[in-house]
């Protein structure tokens, strides 16, 4: 290994603290994993052809390659699978015991985690992200959420004491192309400790570890029609918030498709969930622990490529230290490995689509026309794929659309402030309300932030830390309903 010759240059005053390395390529193994060249519809047990007798594409974003064809399900396959959900929800699921529905969880998790690197490798084809990520965020969690659910199954009426809890029947779940894994577990695994039966519709270019997971129902001797996996494009989704026989939808996804999903189910008696976007702020006061704050705001936005909901978007620093803030981070920026997803040692892996990758580049021009200024990582991109360069939008206005709009992508806003009330209301002036990380040596700071930020969670010097057992959900156009912890079931029974 050779350490890269510019690697001790400095700017300004502030000397440069990362390093850079040309580490020899270590790519994660394909060898071992099994996908099939087409995939149906996962409906009452059984692996069945879409009635269109449609198919789709998904690809890799990182190489542009086609990896299997994905079955497209119509109306009619989404009735199916509803009607599969309510027999096996009337017959088998709502009269089995609590433990006995916690022991299939249990071993669902326990499944997840015997092929934990073949779920790692394709949830990475699949979507872009860097097999780091996969391998030590998406997979591992997606476990625990199974295991963390398996314990209340049993246990429901110490959840809520001195009530009487039911479930609710059938629910119809919609997943985004993020974390497509770990969002199935997060609505799959309370779902079913309550009682309830599902028929969950993964996103159009990353059906495939949710159809992995449907391999693992099968293993683990699941009830037919207990989960139904139905894959599809455009219309399946709406299909589903539709269908007259379901009784709670949860949607994860943009805050646009959430209003219209919520006008769908206005005036039934549909329960409803909504985890939406995000723009969440990321606040550096003079008294953090600098070095500390910058690899929290790398974690906070350009890991996974910015394709976080609750990415620290807007970073908020104040002025004493702003100037040594955005050198470091620029020079931080400048050494963060961005390329192939199955390397170990890549950072920030490939945007998961075209059409994504076009929105970070319109956003990035919208924010040069407004006369901003722009710092893009000198790092090195592949010509193939969807690649973007870590990217800071310097001196930007609050009304600016760059810190308006959400852009899901490896994009970070810069503004600095002079007093915690301009902060609060700075953090505080948008649509969203999903997150918001806080960085300084006060509690007293952190205690009183938490309580005005107008957000779901606030993290005290740290970024996107997730545990099952910690709830999380939005404020205002960040949705409502709170998924993990004893909250996340709550959205499950009546
Ligand atoms: P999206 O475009 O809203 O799609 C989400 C899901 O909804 C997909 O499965 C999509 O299917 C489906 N869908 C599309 N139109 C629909 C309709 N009319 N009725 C019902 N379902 C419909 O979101 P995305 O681009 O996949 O994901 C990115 C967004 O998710 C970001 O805004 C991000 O902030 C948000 N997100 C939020 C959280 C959270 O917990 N708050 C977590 C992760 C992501 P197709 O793919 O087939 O179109
Ligand atoms: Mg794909």
């Amino acid at each position: 290994m050779a350490k890269n010759k510019d690697s001790k240059e400095t700017k300004k005053d502030i000397p440069s603290q990362s390093i850079k390395w040309d580490l020899s390529p270590a790519p994660e193994s394909k060898g071992h994993i099994k996908l099939q060249d087409k995939y149906d519809l996962f409906i009452n047990g059984k692996w069945v052809k879409p009635s269109s007798g449609k198919y789709f594409d998904t690809t890799n974003p990182a190489t542009e390659e086609k990896l299997a064809e994905i079955a497209y399900a119509n109306d009619a396959d989404v009735d199916k699978a509803v009607k599969a959900a309510r027999e096996a929800y009337t017959n088998v699921w709502s009269r089995m015991s609590g433990a006995e529905r916690g022991k299939y969880l249990f071993r669902i998790a326990r499944l997840i985690q015997e092929r934990a690197r073949e779920f790692a490798v394709i949830e990475t084809l699949d979507g872009g992200k860097s097999i780091r990520e996969s391998r030590d965020v998406d997979v591992p969690l997606a476990a625990n959420h199974f295991f963390y659910y398996a314990g209340w199954a049993d246990k429901l009426q110490y959840a809520f004491p001195n009530r009487k809890m039911e479930s609710l029947g059938v629910a119809g779940q919609i997943i985004p192309w993020n974390f497509p894994l770990l969002m199935a577990a997060w609505k799959i695994a309370p779902a079913l400790a309550c009682g309830n039966t599902v028929v969950l519709k993964p996103a159009e270019t990353t059906s495939l570890t949710c159809l992995k997971l449907a391999e693992i129902f099968e293993e683990a001797g699941l009830p037919p029609g207990v989960v139904n996996i139905i894959t599809g494009h455009g219309d399946t989704g709406a299909a589903l918030v539709n269908h007259p026989d379901i009784n709670k939808i949860a949607f994860t996804g943009s805050t646009n498709i959430g209003k219209i999903i919520q006008r769908a189910v206005s005036g039934t008696n549909k329960k409803l969930t909504l985890e939406l976007g995000g723009k969440s702020a990321n606040i550096i006061f003079e008294d953090a622990a600098i070095d500390q704050a910058v690899e929290g705001i790398v974690n906070g936005i350009f890991f996974n490529q910015g394709h976080v909901c609750c990415a620290g978007s807007r970073l908020f620093v104040q002025e004493g230290v702003a100037d040594e803030v955005i050198q470091k981070l620029k020079d931080r920026m400048d050494h963060l490995y961005v390329g192939d997803p199955m390397d170990k040692n890549t950072d920030i892996g490939a945007i998961n689509s075209k059409e994504q990758f076009d929105t970070i580049k319109r956003y990035v021009k919208i924010g040069k026309n407004e006369g901003n200024e722009i710092y893009e990582s000198k790092c090195e991109i592949p010509s193939k794929g969807y690649f973007c360069r870590p990217t800071l939008i310097l001196d930007v206005a609050q009304s600016s659309t760059l810190v308006q709009e959400e852009i899901f992508g490896p994009v970070l806003t810069v503004q600095t402030f002079r007093t915690v009330d301009e902060v609060i209301q700075k953090a505080n002036n948008t649509q969203y309300g999903l997150a918001a990380g806080v960085w300084t040596d006060k509690g007293s700071k952190i205690f009183n932030l938490t309580t005005k930020l107008r957000a779901g969670v606030v993290w005290a010097n740290t970024y996107n830390k997730f545990d099952p057992t910690s709830p999380f959900g939005g404020y205002k156009e960040s949705g409502f309903g709170r998924e993990g912890g004893v909250h996340g079931l709550e959205s499950y029974l009546k």
